[in-house]
């Protein structure tokens, strides 16, 4: 079942017009998370831009076992950075970075908060109704549903599609189930 409150997923479509607006982008173009986040004033650092990180901690995080992660918010003095696993394909990193930025976008509250030694750094936990709305909010600011739409009526194949946003089969995929386009062109070709 899902725990989005009704109106969400339609306030997302909207909120991946109105960014692609701001950023002078075409409504069925790519959205570069990056773009979006120094739009919004949020760092993006990789593991190596964290200072005083212990390197045994960065031995781990990008050598030992790079895909036990993905990306963490961290907030400094108010303000919001988002550290990202640079070994993962850029795809991961574009669905990473946009899963983040969505906490950030809709305010989140951290459930459960870890300081850091030096007690500078807070790493967040969020619950899962924040989860869901974040993957919600990702999933439609890298896959607006018209454009999906638009693109599959074309009938470009999913890998073409995937590429156009930048974005792996796998976020594609959920996109064309959760936003009932993959419904809608069965019907059309009946
Ligand atoms: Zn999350």
């Amino acid at each position: 079942m899902s725990l989005l409150r009704r109106g969400f997923r339609t306030w997302c479509e909207n909120a991946a017009h109105g960014y692609r607006r701001e950023l002078g982008l075409e409504p069925f173009a790519r959205l570069d998370p990056r773009l979006l986040a120094s739009n919004l004033s949020v760092k993006i650092w990789t593991p190596r831009d964290v200072p005083g990180l212990p390197l045994a901690s960065l031995r781990q995080l990008t050598k030992t076992d790079p895909s036990s992660w993905s990306a963490v918010t961290i907030c400094v003095a108010d303000k919001s950075l988002i550290i990202v696993n640079d070994q993962d394909l850029p795809e991961r990193q574009n669905n990473s970075l946009a899963h983040e930025i969505s906490h950030i976008v809709l305010g989140h509250k951290a459930a459960k908060v870890f300081v850091s030694p030096t007690g500078q750094m807070l790493l967040s936990e969020y619950d899962r109704v924040q989860e869901e709305e974040a993957n919600c909010l990702s999933g439609t600011l890298l896959v607006p549903r018209d454009a999906l739409l638009n693109l599959l009526s074309l009938g470009q194949d999913h890998a073409r599609v995937a590429a156009h946003f930048a974005v792996t089969k796998d976020v594609l995929q959920m996109r064309i189930n959760l936003t009932g386009v993959g419904k809608q062109l069965a019907n059309r070709r009946r």
